[in-house]
């Protein structure tokens, strides 16, 4: 598996999975064949997590190609992303709670052998010890597999999800705040509560192709059960009026700037904004810094090749730029850093993100409904 730094690369994966494998998505996605073999998914999470190309550029892209009928299982996995955001936007303090958690459990189990066990692929499952060394070498792993992977962590290892969720973070290159917390809560059954998700021998063996044999789990373990209730915190996203001869700070999820609702707008300069493992509250593996990084330094190519003043700095030094708007990094590890040094910043949200969140009150199925007006926004 590869995945090349830039957008030139993310749209030419773009393009071939539209071309060559988006028909054969609904009845293929679900089998993990292994890492050399993956053109029956996408793989452009990598790229969709750090905005090289957009949810809008990729369900356009596939709508090019079929009717909505035709592709609807593909735009409803595309919109999961969005929704899972949206989820999270309204209800901040899952993340909050997630770290406060995440802090207290990590001291707990800082000796523990089971969970030192897990995270070098030294158990013995055997499809879970690949599946470790894939993550790290590969720094992706199949949506099927990322389920049985957490659902064995948490009820045949007994780990806490929490620390499951902390080690997907550190390795995957699409790495996102709220499509891995809220992917791990669903999977514990503490996201729709008491409702888990328990992987079986068989699932794993029918859809990886009998790759694995033997398998011995808990297919009996009950849901996990947490005490705490979210209720919406109700939110303002809306945009400020004049959008003039400011500057703009970018983070790391919106690092295409020319395809973003704000490319015709007129800033002084452009700062993409890096975030170093020192102030982020999970410490990312070489590997993912480098992607980040190697993924802004395309970005600022890009916008050099436009002639956009632009330059990279890092997140401690946002304070000092002045008379800024930044484009909304999201609940996560970026926007705690702001918040955490009471620095201010005017946002500009996506349309995309403004119109769906709305629908994201309630439950996946209710948001499908809206999916076809979603889309009929982007023209
Ligand atoms: C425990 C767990 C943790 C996860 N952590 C992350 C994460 O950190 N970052 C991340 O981007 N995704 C995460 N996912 C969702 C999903 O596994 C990946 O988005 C997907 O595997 C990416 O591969 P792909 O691009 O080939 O997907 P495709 O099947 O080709 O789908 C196309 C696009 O749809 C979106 N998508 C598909 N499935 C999901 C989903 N279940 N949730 C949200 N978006 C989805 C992605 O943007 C993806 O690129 C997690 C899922 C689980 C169960």
């Amino acid at each position: 598996m590869n995945f090349e730094a830039s957008r030139a690369k993310a749209i030419e994966k773009l393009n071939n999975f539209i071309q060559n494998n988006l028909s054969e998505y609904s009845k293929l996605r679900n089998f993990d064949f292994g890492p050399d073999k993956r053109s029956n998914i996408s793989c452009l999470s990598p790229y969709i997590t750090h905005g090289i190309i957009s949810e809008k550029e990729v369900i356009e892209k596939s709508l090019g190609k079929f009717s909505f009928s035709k592709n609807e299982k593909f735009i409803q996995e595309v919109l999961w992303r969005t929704y899972w955001k949206g989820w999270l936007e309204l209800r901040p303090n899952v993340w909050t709670d997630y770290l406060i958690e995440l802090n207290n459990i990590r001291e707990e189990f800082r000796n523990n052998q089971n969970y030192l066990k897990a995270i070098k692929g030294k158990t013995n499952i055997e499809c879970f010890n690949t599946w470790v060394s894939e993550l790290k070498e590969n720094n992706y792993l199949h949506n099927h597999t990322r389920m049985w992977f957490a659902s064995i962590w948490i009820f045949t290892l007994e780990l806490p999800w929490q620390l499951g969720a902390e080690f997907f973070m550190q390795h995957l290159y699409d790495g996102d705040t709220a499509s891995n917390t809220l992917g791990w809560r669903w999977v514990a059954g503490v996201q729709t509560q008491g409702k888990h998700y328990l992987a079986s021998e068989w699932n794993i063996k029918k859809f990886t192709n009998n790759r694995f044999n033997n398998i011995k789990l808990n297919e009996n373990a009950p849901p996990k059960v947490s005490e705490k209730t979210y209720s919406i915190i109700k939110q303002d996203f809306n945009n400020p009026v004049n959008i003039v001869d400011k500057n703009l700070l970018i983070f790391e999820n919106n690092l295409s700037f020319e395809i973003t609702d704000f490319q015709n707008n007129k800033f002084k300069k452009i700062y993409l904004i890096s975030n170093k493992n020192e102030n982020r509250s999970i410490k990312l593996s070489e590997k993912v810094v480098k992607f980040k990084s190697l993924l802004i330094e395309d970005q600022k190519q890009r916008l050099e090749v436009k002639s956009i003043d632009c330059e990279v700095i890092d997140i401690t030094e946002i304070k000092n730029i002045e008379n800024s708007f930044g484009l909304y990094p999201t609940v996560g590890e970026n926007l705690d850093y702001l918040n955490s040094n009471e620095i201010k910043i005017d946002f500009l949200y996506r349309k995309l993100d403004q119109y769906s969140w709305q629908y994201c009150n309630k439950g996946f199925f209710n948001f499908k409904n809206y999916i076809p007006k979603i889309i009929s926004t982007f023209n």
